[in-house]
Formats: C-alpha cells, structure tokens, sequence
C-alpha cells in the first residue's frame, strides 16, 4: 500500500512499488529538505518538493530501492540506487510515452 501527499507522485510509486515486489506500506511525502530525498527504514520516503517534477520522479525511484533494500533485511547501498533508479525511471517513462503514443493525433 502506498500513501502520498502528492498524487502526481503516485503512478511513479505504484510503478516502482511493483517493479521492485514490495509488499510494506510506503508512505511518500513531499517537503522543503536539504537533500534530494530520504528514505527511512519503516518505510517512509521524504523528497524535496523543491525539485522539478523529473528530478522529484527519479528521487523517488532512487529512494524506492532503499525501500526494497531494506524490505529483504539489507542495509543502504548507493551504488545498487544509483544504478536502479536510472531503470526504473527511463522504463516508467517509456510507459508513459506508450500511453501517450496511443492518442489519436490531431
Ligand atoms: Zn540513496
């Protein structure tokens, strides 16, 4: 399950959430902080409400698998984040691109 303060955060969640098999409540909220993001061991993510809204997505995606890390007993791994987030996000645009390919044209 997954609670967010901000619904245009959400469908990047659900996306992630999935993609990474989570089964912990998530909770996502934005705010005024000095890092991009934060994820805490319970779960919670935090990400700074004054990042563009890719910069915020991808935040997300890169706190998403400190959640996942944390979820199998892990302890924090950058190197495995960094990596992740980049997939994560390019694949959760790639169904947005798809979605919006869709459309009938003008
Ligand atoms: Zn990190």
């Amino acid at each position: 399950m997954i609670y967010s303060n901000k619904e245009e955060l959400l469908n990047c969640a659900m996306f992630c959430y999935n993609k990474l098999r989570l089964t912990s409540e998530v909770i996502i909220t934005e705010k005024s902080l000095d890092v991009n993001g934060y994820c805490y061991e319970d779960g919670s993510i935090e990400i700074n409400e004054e990042l563009t809204l890719n910069d915020r997505l991808l935040t997300l995606c890169h706190e998403f698998v400190h959640c996942a890390q944390y979820e199998r007993g892990a302890t924090a791994c950058e190197k495995e984040a960094y990596k992740l987030e980049g997939e994560l996000y390019n694949e959760y645009k790639s169904t947005i691109h798809n979605v919006v390919d869709e459309l009938p044209h003008a």
